[in-house]
């Protein structure tokens, strides 16, 4: 079986640019403005010569009415199909309350949850890093992915061993 790994979070906190990076395709749309993917987008990745499935979702809002309840519906199934969960956040917004209801939510599923820090160029990534750990997800990887950076190391610790 092809491991499935599900991008959630918040919109514009860089999941598309995350999704690009590991497919390696501009498929995803990636905007300023938050909200842009509506639907789930999958993409095939390989690392190290191994397949695996992503999936791009438009991200969770907390306000479940109209078109940002429809998304996180797709948020919802993409989990759903997933093997793991990389949960991302925003090191430059911090923790959000939507954050801190999307993780409960998150739990519920049962499945395996792995927090992604994203946005951390120019910035502390220890420091940006520190209050996420509130969340109560033991495991963390801060990353760039508009840079790349800490990309390899998630997709070689966190994901291989899937
Ligand atoms: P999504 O809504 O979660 O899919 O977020 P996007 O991938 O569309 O990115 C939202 C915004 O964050 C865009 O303007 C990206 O260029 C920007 N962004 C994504 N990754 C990074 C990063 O590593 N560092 C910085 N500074 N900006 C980023
Ligand atoms: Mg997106």
């Amino acid at each position: 079986m092809i491991p499935v790994i599900a991008l959630v979070g918040r919109p514009n906190v860089g999941k598309s640019t995350l999704f690009n990076r590991l497919t390696r395709s501009r498929d995803a749309l990636v905007a300023d403005l938050p909200g842009l993917t509506r639907d789930r987008q999958y993409g095939h990745a390989k690392i190290e010569g191994r397949p695996f499935i992503i999936i791009d979702t438009g991200g969770i809002t907390g306000g479940e009415v109209g078109i940002d309840g429809y998304m996180a519906e797709q948020s919802k199934l993409a989990v759903q199909e997933a093997d793991i969960v990389l949960f991302l956040l925003d090191a430059r917004a911090g923790l959000t309350a939507v954050d801190e209801n999307l993780a409960r939510e998150l739990r519920t599923f049962g499945k395996p949850v792995h927090l992604v820090v994203n946005k951390i160029d120019g910035i502390n990534a220890e420091a940006a890093i520190a209050d996420f750990y509130a969340l109560g997800f033991s495991s963390v990887n801060p990353i760039a992915a508009g840079h790349g950076r800490g990309v390899n190391v998630l997709a070689e610790e966190v994901l291989l061993p899937l």
